[in-house]
């Protein structure tokens, strides 16, 4: 053919990180084929949805069955029934938010990428190490990336330097994935102001929001300044099960201008032009989910996997390793033993003691020497990874 295509697929890397540790856990286990391996490499949540959101989705199918009730099209950016009930969910803890101002989409992947549709060309900051998408999504759309370096120093939460030029797109999640480090109610103003002062976006990816306990923020709209500097990004797929599900959201305060143009109102064009909307009966299970009421069952598999993180970090406490995450986050983010390469502490891990994890080489050059374990796993798994790993490090 002689059309032109987007050659800036071109500039992609392989998706080499996933793929060789399934091909090296395969091999491993071919020539192993009794050992039982323990993936603590579960990027996807295992408990399943609340009874509250199964409840609401029989109701919502029942009543597509009926004439009287069946709804055809969804509203672009979301029903007011679910705009509402993510505006309440933030409300309640202390971050206001308009229903108008929610845009309820199939998840935060998803809004990660399609927000560069309303912004122009420019140059974007992203943490190393780093959530994959952030970078791939730029790549695509022919973005110069910038990185800023997590380290044990920094815990891996990176802050404001004046090397950040003006008018820039900043991404920010926390807590984060892979590191599970997480920014206090200090360090985001710190970057509010920042963003603020040098007309930069902040694009703030609240995926693991319920994982945080304690003053942390939740949203970066609990931050004076955010609503004029600030997108966030989230969804259910972690504080409800709703990775299979998938139902997340964008706000787009109504204050955010640049070029002349209103952020919110560019998004629902772009949202009315692309978009035909989240199912009626995901849409209702989402707003049980967030109701008060679900919110409370949905922390119950929270704690589940908080308590599997919990034991972890005790353990590696116990053993004198440094790491982030574990308290705010399912992720687990440690030192390699001995400041061994990443590829080299997994596969020490998996020959020895049976157990897969992710190298932190893999999530951007800052990772060389740690490693990502996570805590979506069965709870009786993490008593035997530890008497595994009891023996190794
Ligand atoms: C899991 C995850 C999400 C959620 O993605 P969905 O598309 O909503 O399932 C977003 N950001 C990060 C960093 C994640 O790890």
């Amino acid at each position: 053919m002689k059309i032109k295509m987007n050659e800036n697929f071109k500039a992609f890397k392989d998706n080499y990180l996933f793929v060789e540790c399934a091909k090296r856990i395969a091999d491993f286990q071919a020539a192993n084929p009794d050992a039982k391996v323990i993936k603590l490499s579960i990027g996807d949540v295992t408990r399943p949805l609340p009874k509250v959101a199964i409840d609401a989705l029989n109701v919502a199918v029942e009543e597509q069955a009926h004439a009287e009730t069946f709804r055809g099209y969804a509203p672009e950016s979301g029903y007011d029934f679910t705009r509402q009930a993510v505006a309440d969910y933030y409300t309640r803890r202390g971050a206001k938010i308009e229903a108008s101002e929610v845009f309820i989409s199939d998840g935060a992947k998803s809004d990660c990428g399609n927000v560069l549709d309303i912004l122009g060309n420019n140059k974007v900051y992203v943490p190393d190490p780093v959530y994959p998408v952030y970078v791939d999504t730029n790549i695509m759309k022919g973005n110069e990336i910038a990185y800023l370096p997590g380290t044990l120093e920094n815990g891996f939460a990176p802050m404001p330097t004046d090397e950040i030029e003006e008018g820039s797109v900043i991404y920010i999640c926390s807590p984060n994935n892979p590191t599970g480090s997480v920014y206090n109610r200090e360090q985001l103003t710190e970057w509010v102001n920042f963003a603020n002062e040098r007309g930069c976006l902040i694009i703030f990816d609240s995926a693991y929001e319920a994982f945080v306990s304690g003053d942390n923020p939740r949203s970066i709209f609990e931050i004076e300044g955010a609503r004029t500097c600030a997108v966030e990004i989230c969804s259910l797929s972690k504080t409800a099960g709703f990775t299979g599900t998938r139902c997340g959201w964008m706000i787009l305060a109504h204050e955010l201008e640049a070029a002349g143009m209103n952020l919110n109102a560019t998004w629902s064009r772009r949202q009315s032009t692309r978009f035909n909307g989240v199912p009626y009966i995901i849409q209702r299970a989402a707003a049980a989910a967030l109701s008060e009421d679900g919110i409370k069952v949905c922390m119950e598999n929270i704690e589940y996997y908080k308590s599997n993180a919990k034991k972890l970090s005790e353990f590696l406490t116990s053993k004198g390793y440094k790491f982030t995450g574990g308290t705010n986050s399912p992720y687990i983010w440690m030192q390699t033993k001995d400041n061994m390469p990443s590829w080299g502490f997994f596969d020490l891990l998996l020959n020895e003691a049976q157990i897969a994890g992710t190298p932190g080489v893999g999530f951007g050059s800052q990772g060389e020497g740690f490693f990502r374990i996570t805590s979506f796993g069965k709870a009786e798994d993490y008593d035997e990874a530890i008497r595994r790993l009891e023996r190794i490090l």
